[in-house]
């Protein structure tokens, strides 16, 4: 069984969300940098596609390989006022990244997210990150979020969060502030080690939830989400449980997952794992696919246990 981990990044804007997402991209060397470039320029046309059809399309999720593990990146919207969209990412997740700047402390938007994820239940790693700025006060920001979490009645789990203090922009993340090493490594094996894997429903048949939708010109509408249940294979028959109750069936006719920023195609995809579905034309944001109406026909989140767990 793969290790996976799922994750989002969350920052109040200009933190260095996007630069810490670049680099453990290439420091977990999973991608070249044309390769990046290449889907950069491809997600920039999905971009005017998406304006030109009025349809959300997000395509800014990844993921990396760190040693054994299968690290997925969950996109969160960067504006604050986006509903329910929040808790369809956060049940994807299971832990999240809280970059905050090491001169700025919390602002707004960090607070607004933090709150989203502690309800949720993911496990955080605060990354006080621009540690290299002249203005940089990276203990009085590390103890600013700390208050944050108390003023957001944080559990003592949750409170004792593992913290790195990092520059993302020179590549580094380090324990302790004295501390010298040049690079990511200690902020991938908090990920790694911190972080649960994702708990998923025993059982053989898939059901997945959708979390976001994408499009192909050559494969039409592309479903996003997290393998709830079960092992999701191409070719197999499913059906679409939508909102209004009605089902329709249809087939995987294609399967993705990332690599770095790019879609890659894949043959099968493990419960826990995040990926992309074609075959279902019109499937909505929020709705499930199953491989029988009558799994899908159970209430979808949050995940209930029974769990397994996925290492
Ligand atoms: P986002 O809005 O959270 O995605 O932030 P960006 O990654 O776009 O970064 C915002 C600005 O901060 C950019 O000008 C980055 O170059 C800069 N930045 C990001 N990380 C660091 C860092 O570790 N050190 C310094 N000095 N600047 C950084």
């Amino acid at each position: 069984m793969e290790h996976i981990r799922n994750i989002a990044i969350i920052a109040h804007v200009d933190h260095g969300k996007t630069t810490l997402v670049d680099c453990l991209l290439k420091q977990s060397g999973t991608f070249r940098a044309n390769e990046a470039k290449a889907s950069e320029e491809r997600i920039m046309d999905m971009m005017d596609l998406e304006r030109e059809k009025g349809i959300t399309i997000r395509a800014k999720n990844a993921a990396f390989r760190y040693k054994r593990y299968r690290v997925n990146l969950v996109d969160t919207p960067g504006h604050a006022d986006f509903g329910g969209e929040v808790e369809r990412i956060m049940n994807m997740i299971d832990g999240v990244l809280l970059v905050v700047d090491a001169a700025e402390g919390p602002q707004a938007q960090t607070r607004f997210v933090l709150r989203k994820a502690l309800e949720a239940g993911a496990k955080p790693i605060v990354v006080i990150n621009k540690i290299d700025r002249e203005n940089a006060r990276p203990q009085w920001a590390l103890d600013q979020v700390f208050d944050l979490f108390l003023s957001l009645n944080a559990t003592d789990e949750q409170l004792d969060f593992p913290y790195v203090f990092c520059s993302a922009k020179a590549g580094y993340a380090r324990l302790r502030l004295e501390d010298t090493n040049e690079t990511m490594e200690p902020l991938f094996e908090a990920i790694v080690r911190h972080i649960p894997p994702p708990r998923a429903r025993a059982g053989e048949g898939f059901q997945l939830l959708v979390a976001n939708l994408d499009y192909s010109d050559y494969l039409g509408r592309i479903a996003l989400g997290k393998v709830m249940a079960g092992r999701i294979r191409v070719g197999e028959p499913a059906v679409c449980l939508h909102g209004d109750g009605r089902v329709t069936e249809g087939r995987v006719t294609a399967l993705f997952h990332y690599e770095g920023l790019k879609q890659v195609q894949i043959e099968e995809a493990p419960a826990g794992d995040i990926v992309g579905v074609c075959g279902f034309e019109t499937v909505a944001i929020g709705e499930t696919l199953a491989d029988r109406p009558e799994r899908g026909a159970l209430p979808f989140i949050p995940v209930d246990p029974p769990t397994i767990q996925m290492d």
